[in-house]
């Protein structure tokens, strides 16, 4: 595989950037507590190879551009475990990045065989690409970010259009397509009863 195109934005994305109706997104924070740990960086990709890194300012989270692309309605935004990043991103950006598409949820679906459904399992399963993931415990709050830290960054969207594309063909397979809508549709729901306090607990046991 080409080395990927990076490209770093401090605070927003510009003006002129263009993305394509699906788009691979992905956030980093500080931490997965909700409150607790701020969001310092968000990541997208049209699946091209290229990727746009946005350092957020977290005292203002002023990005009008970015809420733009995340917010419209039109474009479907492709997570592993959008779960989280749904919450971070209406959190920190007050915005509604729906329609969503996951491809851990996918995995949880079609990939009974196994318990193990990180990125980096998808990606080595489905897609026989070995991804890094050693910068994921890593401060993302620094004011300059590595080398290493941007590819890290971009390396989670850079497959997840590719992960789609297989994962689409094995939900076909499987006769759960919809099944998968449906649970993409809930996300948004599930991200708001975890931010509401019930993200522990399954509200529909009995
Ligand atoms: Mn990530």
């Amino acid at each position: 595989m080409k080395d990927p195109v990076i490209h770093f934005h401090r605070g927003d994305l510009p003006d002129d950037v263009q993305f394509s109706n699906v788009i691979g997104v992905d956030t980093e924070t500080m931490g997965l507590n909700l409150y607790r740990d701020p969001l310092c960086v968000v990541q997208l990709s049209d699946g091209d190879g290229e990727a746009h890194v946005v350092q957020l300012d977290r005292q203002t989270y002023d990005a009008p551009n970015l809420k733009a692309v995340l917010g419209d309605q039109s474009r479907i935004k492709i997570f592993h475990y959008a779960r989280f990043d749904v919450a971070v991103i209406r959190q920190y950006l007050d915005t509604e990045c729906t329609p969503v598409y996951c491809t851990r949820t996918v995995s949880r679906l079609v990939r009974t065989y196994t318990d193990r459904h990180g990125l980096r399992e998808c990606c080595r399963d489905l897609l026989r690409v070995d991804i890094n993931k050693q910068q994921q415990s890593t401060d993302w709050g620094a004011e300059d970010l590595s080398d290493a830290q941007l590819l890290y960054a971009a390396t989670d969207v850079l497959h997840l259009h590719k992960l789609k594309a297989k994962m689409d063909m094995m939900l076909e397979r499987a006769g759960r397509t919809e099944l998968a809508q449906k649970c993409f549709d809930f996300i948004p729901v599930r991200a708001e009863l975890d931010a509401l306090g019930w993200g522990s607990q399954d509200l529909f046991e009995h």
